[in-house]
């Protein structure tokens, strides 16, 4: 399908909605797409960052972006890393050359280490180093919390969900010589209880994994992202950057259109 023609029709698709969140891991060097899901090419990821800078979005830190007394422009994307791989290092330089910012969300007990939470296939070698997350704060970049271990904080009792929120938000912010506000839920799972334990341990807003426009909820302890993935291709990106979803294959996109035609004519 042609680009403009592509343009035309996500135009008229999208709705008021807001700020979009997206959420990456890994950024592995070179073109090839990476075999985990959860990691993108450099290649893959530069081509992204000139889709969102083409089509003119503003990319705050997440404390920007919950902070800001003005609405924000409608093509504003959070731009997230979870985890803390060490070759984001890349990804943040790739960042810097365009003038944009994002949000890192790292695990405490893996600063300059090797993972020890269970292995799916994600990057082998150690994690982002203290000296590099200092690098990466200094160049504006805002370093926010995933615990200390990485645990699924709706497995794990009140005590410990305490520890791991506020052991690792102490950690880091002794390494960053700065407050650490921002936090991101392990694999994307809260509930009342997690969201209010995370409060409490003093931080100021919590992402998920849920998909939707990133403030949906209009709740700072919810804040919902798109993941980006292995197979999303730069044209995969601006169809989930405007309909808000990762529902973006051309039937989706036409089948929620027909529906809003038809729910228009009848409303
Ligand atoms: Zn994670």
């Amino acid at each position: 399908m042609p680009a403009r023609l592509t343009r035309f029709i996500l135009r008229h698709s999208a709705q008021p909605h807001g700020p979009v969140g997206l959420m990456y891991h890994s950024v592995q060097p070179g073109r090839r797409n990476p075999d985990w899901p959860w990691a993108v090419s450099k290649n893959q990821f530069a081509e992204q960052l000139d889709v969102l800078a083409a089509e003119g979005y503003v990319t705050p830190t997440i404390s920007e972006l919950l902070t800001r007394t003005q609405p924000w422009p409608e093509r504003t994307a959070f731009i997230s890393f979870d985890d803390g791989y060490v070759d984001n290092i890349d990804a943040c330089s790739e960042l810097q050359l365009r003038g944009m910012r994002a949000t890192w969300y790292i695990v405490s007990s893996a600063v300059g280490k090797t993972p020890q939470w269970p292995d799916d296939g994600r990057p082998a070698g150690r994690m982002l180093n203290a000296s590099e997350l200092c690098e990466m704060q200094a160049a504006g970049m805002e370093i926010g919390s995933h615990t200390v271990n990485h645990v699924r904080l709706t497995d794990v009792d009140d005590t410990r969900m305490m520890q791991e929120l506020t052991d690792s938000k102490a950690a880091l912010e002794a390494i960053l010589g700065n407050a650490v506000n921002s936090f991101a839920y392990p694999y994307g799972t809260s509930d009342t209880r997690c969201a209010m334990a995370v409060k409490q341990a003093g931080y100021t807003s919590a992402c998920t994994t849920q998909t939707g426009w990133a403030l949906r909820d209009n709740d700072p302890f919810q804040v919902r992202r798109l993941t980006v993935f292995n197979t999303d291709t730069a044209s995969m990106l601006a169809r989930k950057l405007y309909l808000g979803s990762h529902d973006v294959r051309w039937q989706d996109i036409a089948g929620s259109g027909l529906r809003r035609f038809r729910k228009d004519r009848t409303t």
